[in-house]
């Protein structure tokens, strides 16, 4: 679904990305780990096209390939936007709209959808996650948990054919991290593909279908989830592991 090949990536003189190569197929659920500062959630930004990478490429089955340098126009980098979209850490609602308008903005604004159309089928979502009666309320009226549910609904309502978790659940209290998980288990379970950016471990054990793990802008063991966290090849892996698991 996914084929990103030789990212790279610096700010002024922090080289965040090295050269990160990632291929996710469809269906499969890929966490990204690592330790703060490792470049996962600069390594999700390129692939969503929010972050020109300094070199690379990226390409989305039946898509361009689109190939990073100084002269990428910012018409491919948007070719890439269309077809992710990204749950973001700290939900990142708009705090003037409501839970109904925060969902259609993107399909009825930018991809230029039928509203009628895109209503409906945001308040099946919001039924979904169990948000029906929140419909009309705001951001601020809601908790953290509700509102990612929130975040996760407008994903789901660009219709992406992948979706991008920046750890989802690290703003949360822990008593509402579970309602979050559960939703994006079942996504899983209903054969979504989805890169999830987690320090929750023992989540990503049962989710993920494939490990990748990070540490200083490059990828040092990438495999699936039952080798890389159960029996890690690398010693820096093994050490980030044991700590968290
Ligand atoms: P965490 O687990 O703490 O979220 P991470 O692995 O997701 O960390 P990134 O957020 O990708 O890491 O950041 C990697 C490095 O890039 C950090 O040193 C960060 O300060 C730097 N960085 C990220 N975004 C920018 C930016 N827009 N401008 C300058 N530096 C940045």
């Amino acid at each position: 679904l996914l084929d990103a090949t030789g990212l790279q990536k610096s700010f002024g003189e922090n080289k965040v990305l090295s050269s990160i190569d990632l291929r996710v197929n469809p269906g499969q659920v890929t966490a990204l780990i690592g330790p703060s500062g490792s470049g996962k959630t600069t390594v999700l930004r390129c692939l969503n096209g929010l972050e020109q990478p300094d070199a690379g490429t990226v390409a989305f089955d039946g898509g361009p390939q689109v190939n990073f340098g100084s002269r990428t126009s910012r018409q491919q980098r948007e070719s890439l936007r269309t077809r992710s979209a990204m749950v973001f850490q700290g939900y990142n609602l708009f705090p003037h709209m409501t839970v109904l308008q925060n969902v259609i903005e993107g399909p009825v604004q930018v991809q230029r959808r039928p509203k009628a159309e895109v209503i409906a089928e945001a308040e099946q979502l919001l039924a979904r996650v169990g948000l029906a009666e929140k419909r009309d309320q705001y951001p601020h009226e809601l908790s953290g948990g509700q509102q990612q549910r929130v975040g996760i609904v407008r994903a789901l309502a660009l219709r992406p054919s992948l979706l991008l978790f920046d750890e989802p659940t690290s703003a949360l209290d822990p008593e509402l991290v579970g309602d979050v998980l559960t939703v994006i288990k079942e996504l899983a379970e209903e054969g979504w593909t989805m890169v999830l950016v987690t320090h929750e471990l023992t989540f990503a054990r049962e989710v993920a279908d494939q490990v990748v793990f990070m540490d200083g802008g490059v990828v040092v063991e990438q495999g699936p989830a039952s080798e890389v966290l159960r029996a890690p090849r690398e010693e820096r892996t093994r050490r980030f592991v044991h700590r968290l698991l």
